[in-house]
């Protein structure tokens, strides 16, 4: 049985002993829901991996209340500092070379000499994060390959009986997940994954970013971007300019075609922010109603290229990827 606890003091007690004592606690970020563990206690780094069902060669992202925390673990160099004051608490993960006197576990690493750090935003996962005072674990609380949770339901639906609680703070503001920078070379700035922090903001603090050279050479080292991922069951078509009878629509903008039978709108006024925050909820919605109505597929309208539309663009190819032939519980995530 998984508990749900709300965000009240003693919810929160709750959750943080859970976590102490090496259990599994999803919780709300600005980004999606986390399924947080202690980071220093490889057991329970095994045990996210195997709720997740997920390949054991992600590196997970360690979570901390706030820079000074997260700096103890890696070795911070002056851009990691400039990019923390600028966007920390905030959807930004930062690769940087892990400490020597580091306390996570290399499971939590998958043994590399880099590690991923952040500091999320938001009242409850702060509070939560000062009370555990560990490093947190955290991948998005689904199954792997499938769709980021963005609010408390969705983790029960993933994860009911998997885990020990949800920590419910209501949905998601920002709803993809944090962008991934490599900075670990610093004269290199690398985007690993777009995300919640645009790529204009990083070059307004970084100058130039460098991007892995091709999709085949990023995907050891952040296989969070391997091509089929956040799979729905039902393909997904893209930059779709029209719906047939049969298809179930994620509509941009108010140019929405009127023949689809089920419909959900990422942004009537065309707003990006709205668009990332409804995207996992709307793939759900959608893949759900479709399948019970045996629709054939998903059509997606284009999304504009810029800002947050980057991010959603790659979730949303990765949706689309063709999927490699296994069970769905055995995608990479
Ligand atoms: P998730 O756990 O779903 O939020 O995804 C975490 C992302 O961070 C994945 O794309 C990982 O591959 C990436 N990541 C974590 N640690 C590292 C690391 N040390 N080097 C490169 N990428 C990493
Ligand atoms: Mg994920």
């Amino acid at each position: 049985m998984t508990n749900l606890l709300d965000a009240s003091s003693s919810g929160l007690q709750t959750a943080a002993r859970i976590l102490r004592e090496g259990g599994l606690v999803a919780f709300g970020t600005e980004t999606v829901y986390g399924l947080g563990g202690d980071a220093t206690q490889p057991k329970t780094v095994a045990r996210i991996f195997e709720a997740k069902n997920r390949p054991r060669f992600n590196p997970l992202i360690s979570h901390f209340a706030d820079a000074q925390a997260a700096f103890t673990q890696v070795v911070a160099n002056p851009l990691a500092h400039k990019l923390a004051d600028t966007f920390w608490p905030g959807p930004l993960t930062l690769i940087l070379p892990r400490a020597p006197h580091s306390t996570v576990s290399d499971l939590a690493a998958d043994g590399l000499p880099t590690l991923a750090v952040r500091v999320p935003k938001g009242e409850t996962v702060q509070a939560l994060l000062k009370l555990v005072q560990r490093p947190i674990a955290a991948p998005s609380a689904n199954r792997s390959g499938r769709i980021s949770p963005s609010d408390a339901a969705h983790v029960l639906e993933e994860l009911d009986g998997r885990i020990d609680a949800v920590l419910d703070s209501g949905p998601c503001q920002v709803g993809v997940e944090s962008t991934v920078l490599d900075i670990s070379n610093p004269e290199r700035p690398t985007l690993l994954r777009p995300g919640g922090i645009t790529l204009e903001a990083l070059q307004a603090v970084c100058g130039t970013i460098f991007m892995p050279e091709t999709e085949v050479d990023a995907a050891p080292a952040s296989p969070g971007r391997l091509l089929s991922h956040y799979a729905p069951h039902l393909p997904v078509r893209l930059n779709a300019t029209d719906v047939a009878p049969d298809e179930a629509l994620l509509a941009f903008g108010n140019t929405q075609p009127s023949e689809a039978a089920i419909s959900w709108n990422l942004s009537e006024s065309g707003n990006l922010e709205e668009a990332a925050a409804r995207l996992f909820t709307g793939l759900r919605t959608l893949d759900k109603q479709g399948q019970s109505h045996h629709l054939r597929g998903i059509a997606v309208q284009p999304i504009p290229q810029h800002g947050l539309g980057l991010a959603i663009q790659d979730r949303l190819n990765r949706a689309a990827a063709p999927r490699p032939a296994l069970p769905p519980e055995d995608l990479p995530a």
